[in-house]
């Protein structure tokens, strides 16, 4: 009988197989009752979030000593909503005009917040609410006396659950953790954040079946291509185990030449960056060989929270980055707030197709203020550093020179203010429109750098939302439509002397590497855990061999026709 498989979307690569643990955590749901006395609710109320904020503040400290930067940020975020007098001013109007309990009243109050969002339309805000709902449990919990105990695991697990809330994943010992497989959520929801931070493979979307398995049901999860076999039989099991085994071998190989140059074996070689979405980051990419910054993702400080920093919250954080990173490159691209990242404080209006709307450079065009405040915060922070400036959704020269006269006008008022900044910097640009590649030869000419953001590239080239669980699978950038514009860029910039690195996911695969070695990058930057069996790659070939292997890929009619080819070729 063929093996029953599960399609989600792939939210962190990687293939184990195990026993399944359904993790569940009981919702609490609480019914109105009358009261006598409401003000000795509202001091039952204030109590309670007085205890989940030490809660919250305790859960932040230990993500961040386990290297977890966006979950900690997300419980910053939960501080917040704790700490919001609106919030509060709510629930206790609720309780004074109804005479209900504190209980129901915050119940409520966090309702209707929550589906205010939701309404929004937004994927990314809707997987927000679960962070509400969360704090919601919270006090719910802590209000009737029952509190959440860290879970003690007794085997490794695949940890199989509707959808976690950060709460939920970080009392889990995740030593313990094979995988994550989440009925819903997307790729930007916390399970998917937090599984690649911490290098465990995840499956999102995968649909109500995934959560009808029995415990102890074995499965093989496979976070890269985004499937959950269920019940395989030995011969299955036995092929996948020998894979595992394979990659496992291969990655302890790797990891121990993590720190030497990639070159090819006729001696070219291609510098390899790491992509940081928070402070944390640095670290690991230090650990696994990283030779730069090849995206420094500057929105992680800007979602989740109800005001934008300021510059000197902003010059902080990006100091203590390129402090880290020493005098090794770093590539800040400016806010890339828009598409699937909103940022609900900027008051926005809502737009039927966000990602073909004010994104990127597009917005920090139309809102200046935001925009001068993050230049001059990264040219505070550059200064005695190696700092280069990028600008996210390019389509024109145009926009190109207005940010940089946005550059020159942030140098200059902080010259003007007395305060030290980065007196030269590189700038560049992301290539993920298909625009911008077309047009690669004049963009050129007033550019640095391009950094080809193939997720983007991909999902518009190919009109496949990569949020959309039904066509994330088109939006491949190994499709021969998105290598040739990748070519054309690359030869557009190399009759300019523009330097080439691509910086979305198709640079971590390993499988790409010939391709994007022949097609001549000089630049690849990923994801911290994938540059030592990328850099492992990249000796296995010669130029001239990558280059005619990506000729003959450019040639052929479909992704998988590419894959197939490249899998084909593929050494170790
Ligand atoms: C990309 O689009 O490839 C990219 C790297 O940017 P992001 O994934 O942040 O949109
Ligand atoms: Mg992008």
């Amino acid at each position: 009988m063929p093996t029953k498989t599960l399609q989600g979307i792939g939210a962190s690569p990687g293939l184990v197989i195990g026993p399944i643990l359904c993790y569940e955590v009981p919702k609490l749901v609480v019914e109105c009752q009358q009261v006598d006395r409401p003000e000795q609710q509202i001091s039952r109320l204030q109590a309670a979030l007085h205890q989940a904020q030490q809660e919250v503040n305790a859960l932040s400290v230990q993500a961040m000593r386990d290297g977890g930067s966006g979950e900690a940020a997300i419980f910053e975020v939960h501080e917040m909503f704790l700490s919001d007098p609106e919030l509060l001013q709510q629930v206790r109007s609720t309780v004074e005009t109804q005479r209900c309990n504190a209980e129901y009243a915050w119940q409520e109050a966090i309702h209707a917040y929550a589906e205010t969002l939701r309404v929004l339309g937004s994927e990314y805000l809707a997987e927000r609410t679960q962070d509400i709902e969360d704090v919601q449990q919270r006090v719910l919990r802590i209000l009737q006396g029952t509190s959440t105990q860290a879970t003690h695991l007794e085997k490794p697990v695949v940890i199989v659950s509707a959808d976690l809330a950060p709460s939920d994943t970080v009392v889990l010992e995740k030593k313990k953790v094979l995988a994550f497989c989440t009925a819903s959520g997307g790729p930007t929801s916390h399970v998917a954040i937090l599984s690649k931070a911490l290098g465990i493979p995840a499956v999102v979307g995968l649909g109500e079946d995934i959560r009808h398995l029995d415990n102890d049901t074995i499965v093989i999860v496979d976070g890269t291509h985004g499937e959950v076999l269920i019940e395989p039989d030995a011969a299955i099991i036995n092929q996948y185990q020998q894979r595992i085994n394979a990659h496992s071998q291969r990655r302890q190989e790797a990891l121990k030449y993590a720190h030497q140059p990639a070159m090819t074996l006729d001696g070219k070689r291609i510098e390899i960056a790491a992509n940081l979405g928070g402070t944390t980051d640095a670290k690991a990419a230090l650990e696994y060989g990283a030779e730069g910054v090849g995206l420094l993702r500057t929105e992680f400080l800007f979602l989740n929270r109800n005001a934008a920093p300021d510059e000197e919250e902003q010059t902080a954080v990006y100091r203590a980055i390129l402090q880290a990173m020493g005098q090794h490159p770093v590539v800040a691209r400016t806010l890339d707030i828009g598409g699937d990242k909103p940022a609900p404080y900027l008051q926005l209006p809502v737009e039927m197709n966000p990602f073909l709307g004010i994104r990127g450079l597009r917005l920090t065009l139309m809102l200046p203020e935001l925009f001068q405040t993050q230049l001059r915060a990264l040219l505070r922070a550059g200064a005695g550093h190696h700092l280069k400036i990028m600008f996210p959704m390019v389509t024109s020269c145009e926009e190109i020179q207005q940010a940089r006269h946005h550059i020159e006008q942030a140098r200059a008022d902080l010259s003007t203010r007395g305060i030290e900044a980065a007196l030269h910097c590189e700038v560049g640009i992301m290539v993920e429109v298909p625009a911008a590649a077309l047009m690669a030869d004049r963009l050129a000419e007033v550019v640095d750098f391009f950094s080809i953001g193939t997720n983007d590239l991909a999902q518009y080239t190919l009109a496949a939302d990569r949020t959309n669980t039904s066509v994330t699978g088109l939006a491949d950038a190994l499709h021969p439509a998105v290598l040739r514009l990748i070519h054309m860029v690359v030869e557009a910039a190399r009759s300019h002397h523009c330097r080439v690195a691509i910086c979305g996911e198709l640079a971590s695969d390993p499988l790409a590497v010939p391709i994007l070695l022949g097609l001549g990058l000089d630049e690849l930057s990923m994801n911290a855990h994938a540059i030592p069996l990328v850099k492992q790659a990249i000796r296995h070939y010669t130029a001239v061999e990558a280059h005619s292997i990506a000729i003959h890929a450019l040639a052929l009619d479909s992704a998988a026709e590419v894959r197939t080819y490249l899998q084909q070729q593929a050494r170790s």
